[in-house]
């Protein structure tokens, strides 16, 4: 009889039950499905499947390799941890022994004194009950591993079996970053600067389940095509951790000069600022958005005064959520780091405001002043509108 390889290697993907209930489910279970696929698309031949409660990651193309696998997976929002493990589908006793020995010395038990066997029957057909197979694994092992004994409370090292469609052995969960999944809580528009804070806050709402799509202003020729480049590398940057992401690019150098010639130079960033969140308002208002995202940290810049906040959201039709407002720099920089957004955001490319920005700006503007000055704006309108009708879609 030839003999049937049934053992493989497969990545166990545990999602947030709780995050995922509710009439939504199939939908946000496809959709981490998707993003998983397309985090692992470059590596390799990568398959996902489905398994009660669990997505599963298979290599097509031979030996899974988890060190490459796994830091692409638990980055993405909604999942709690990932477990390398053993997929088998021969799920006779003696050979889930054979398995769970076998997984027991790829892992190394040397550092370890004590371990259980933990056996879940989520297939009601199989012929035994949990606790007998994991007495009788347990036995097996004991016998295999003489350093090792039993403790069933607090064991140094669990192995679980999970009798499924197929069986499944593991022992370690690598946790992920939790939050939920990407969709569940609607829609967001992040205004996307190439600095470092605005990836960090679309990342940030992104986390509570937020689908963020997001805005840049390109103020061409007073920046460069590779400023717009470093901003779109950051959008693509987001989307390991959310799927997708629908980038507008609008051009905003004309209201920008506008502004320069008709307002005070001192409270010209609040005005840009006022006409930037107006523009998100509308492109996100289209699309469904409930609320603009920014990068705003209070006091940070001579505009992220409470003063210049209140001017600045007085502009706004929808909610403006500002993650970072609490945040030190450093805390946001440590964020930047780990989300891999940092390196490409210190590309040293100019940004709109740098260029235009006043040496000594008003720190404590008032909204009833800036607002009478707005309302002689004639142009204003115009501007704003043919800056929406002229946005660039770029979807990552
Ligand atoms: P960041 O690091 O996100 O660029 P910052 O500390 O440089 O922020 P500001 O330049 O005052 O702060 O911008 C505050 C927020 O305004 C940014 O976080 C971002 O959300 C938004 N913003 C600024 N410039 C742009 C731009 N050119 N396009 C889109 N959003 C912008
Ligand atoms: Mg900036």
């Amino acid at each position: 009889m030839c003999e049937l390889k049934t053992e493989e290697n497969v990545l166990i993907v545990k999602y947030g039950e709780i995050a995922v209930r509710g009439n939504n489910r199939k939908f946000f279970i496809e959709r981490l499905l998707r993003t998983i696929r397309k985090n692992l698309d470059d590596i390799g031949d990568y398959y996902v499947v489905k398994e009660q409660g669990r997505l599963i990651v298979e290599d097509r193309g031979g030996e899974m390799d988890f060190d490459k696998v796994i830091p692409r997976v638990i980055c993405i929002m909604g999942i709690i941890g990932v477990s390398p493990g053993v997929r088998v589908k021969n799920q006779e006793l003696d050979n889930l022994k054979k398995v769970c020995a076998e997984h027991m010395r790829t892992i190394g038990v040397d550092e370890y004194k004590t371990f259980k066997i933990e056996t879940k029957r989520s297939n009601k057909s199989y012929p035994l009950e949990s606790r007998e197979v994991s007495a009788s694994v347990g036995e097996y092992i004991l016998d295999e591993f003489p350093s090792l004994t039993v403790d069933v409370h607090n064991p140094d090292l669990t192995v679980y079996i999970e009798l499924r469609n197929d069986a499944y052995v593991y022992s370690k969960l690598i946790k992920g970053l939790g939050g939920l999944p990407v969709g569940s809580s609607g829609k967001g528009i992040v205004m996307l600067s190439g600095g470092i804070d605005s990836p960090v806050s679309a990342y940030m709402m992104a986390k509570r389940g937020v689908e963020v799509e997001g805005v840049y202003f390109n103020s061409p020729p007073y920046t460069s095509e590779r400023a717009k480049q470093k901003v779109v590398d950051l959008a693509e940057r987001l989307t390991y951790f959310t799927g997708s992401f629908k980038l507008y690019v609008v051009p905003f150098t004309d209201l920008q000069l506008y502004l320069l010639e008709n307002v005070p130079h001192d409270k010209l960033t609040i005005f840009l600022k006022r006409a930037m969140t107006r523009v998100a308002c509308i492109l996100g208002e289209r699309d469904g958005a409930l609320a603009v995202i920014t990068g705003d940290s209070v006091g940070q810049v001579a505009s992220q005064t409470m003063q210049g906040l209140h001017a600045i959201s007085a502009a706004a039709t929808m909610p403006i959520l500002r993650p970072l407002a609490g945040f030190d720099k450093q805390e946001i920089v440590d964020i930047a780091r780990q989300i891999g957004t940092f390196d490409i955001s210190v590309r040293p490319y100019e940004d709109c405001c740098t260029i235009f920005v006043a040496k000594h700006p008003e720190t404590k503007p008032k909204t009833s002043v800036i607002e009478k000055i707005e309302s002689r704006l004639t142009e204003l309108d115009r501007y704003i509108n043919e800056a929406v009708e002229n946005a660039e879609i770029i979807e990552l």
